[in-house]
């Protein structure tokens, strides 16, 4: 920890001159990136293991700065018109207290973990896809320590998920998702208790279409993104320590990496998470009508049924519909997550994103030639709303395994 202070220095491209300070964080490799404030060239500092730097983009300086920057891969940071005594860690540790920044400490500390085993989590991750059991159960067992098995199919998946349980951990509490496994299997035992010739041809349809394989095969690859990804993460999971105040005029900014990094992220959890949504909402039916293909209800103003006929033309709805059609879900999802105007616009690369004020602003309307209505998100709220979907979406993905150990009768 502690902190590197620079001095002043000066953009290679505009001269444009700043002070700058970076906090260090224990991540072995420490790659941090800003944009110039005046021509929006990109600099780029580099820690080594040794703690040496090597900066480009900028140069060391004698003139006077015209602002400061703090620079810290763990914690959000801020923009300060002069060189502040208080650092971005100190200023953190003064939001969150003493223990949610041992809290928070602990979860870099894994994320450091991950990020130095990153090579051998994707390979690990790999070997599931690939169907090489024997492999994937040789690395999982080394890394949670147990016996190694050879493993057929639905042996590999709880496998995966054990280990699964164990590496998110910095992006999800051990609590939360074993609160929802609970309720998971406390919902699917009901539901073998008072409907299991139904539940059973639930089970059945989704065993049979390998809807499940194909879903948890999905979510695996975005493990491996978000994983490989998590520098960009470490300051926006600080903020769940922190009420942010709502009248902050002071914007929270990355040091590190920029919107393109992950810009994709947030569609490509939605996408697999509105497949999952298929297994809530099938066993919202059960739960609330006994039948997995009826939903509630719905008619429209003049008298048009518009709730889906099945399970099946329920998947092929949007995003966004999914959730309207799961009636007071027994798994409550925020409606939050199902922002499809944030997909559809990253979807449709539909974006602007300003490196120096780290705004994005994306165009959620059909507007022909034209892009007017807009909105804007910080990245460092864009990095939240990933995490929140994230979380939902790995929850589910338990869901999902319970299902098809379910189906073919393990629970
Ligand atoms: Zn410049």
């Amino acid at each position: 920890m502690g902190n590197l202070n620079l001095g002043t220095v000066e953009c290679l491209e505009c001269e444009n001159s700043f002070s700058c300070r970076i906090g260090l964080s224990n991540r072995r490799e420490q790659e941090l990136n800003l944009s110039c404030k005046e021509c929006g060239a990109i600099s780029t500092f580099n820690i080594s293991e040794m703690k040496i730097l090597s900066m480009t983009g900028v140069k060391k300086s004698s003139k006077e700065p015209c602002y400061h920057i703090d620079l810290h891969l763990d914690f959000p940071v801020f923009e300060h018109d002069t060189h502040p005594l208080i650092s971005p860690f100190m200023m953190s540790h003064m939001m969150g207290g003493e223990f949610n920044t041992s809290k928070h400490a602990h979860d870099m500390h894994l994320l450091n973990c991950i990020s130095e085993n990153i090579i051998d989590i994707k390979n690990t991750l790999g070997f599931y896809l690939k169907k090489k059991h024997k492999n994937f159960s040789r690395k999982v067992s080394s890394y949670l320590n147990i016996e190694e098995i050879t493993p057929d199919s639905i042996q590999a998946e709880m496998l995966l998920f054990k280990y699964l349980f164990e590496i998110i951990e910095p992006f999800n509490s051990q609590e939360s998702t074993n609160a929802s496994i609970d309720l998971f299997l406390t919902k699917v035992k009901e539901l073998s208790k008072t409907s299991n010739s139904t539940l059973k041809l639930f089970t059945d349809e989704i065993a049979e279409s390998k809807f499940i394989e194909h879903s948890i095969n999905d979510a695996v690859k975005i493990y491996q993104k978000i994983l490989l990804k998590e520098v960009i993460f470490r300051p926006s999971l600080f903020l769940d320590h922190v009420d942010k105040p709502k009248d902050n005029k002071v914007p929270f900014l990355l040091s590190t990496k920029d919107f393109e990094y992950i810009g994709d992220l947030f569609k490509d959890i939605s996408e697999v998470l509105s497949r999952q949504l298929v297994v809530v909402a099938g066993l919202n039916n059960l739960l609330k009508r006994n039948d997995h293909n009826e939903f509630k209800v719905t008619l429209s103003a003049k008298n048009k049924i518009l709730e889906p006929q099945s399970l099946k033309e329920y998947a092929d709805l949007d995003f966004g519909r999914k959730l309207s059609f799961i009636d007071s879900s027994w798994f409550p999802i925020s409606s939050d997550i199902a922002d499809n105007q944030l997909r559809n616009s990253t979807a449709h690369y539909k974006w602007e994103y300003d490196p120096s004020s780290q705004v994005i602003k994306y165009y959620p309307k059909k507007e022909g030639l034209n892009r007017v209505a807009s909105k804007e998100l910080l990245l460092i709220d864009y990095c939240k709303k990933v995490i929140e979907s994230f979380r939902v979406f790995h929850e589910v993905n338990y869901l999902l395994h319970i299902v098809n150990l379910k189906s073919r009768n393990k629970i």
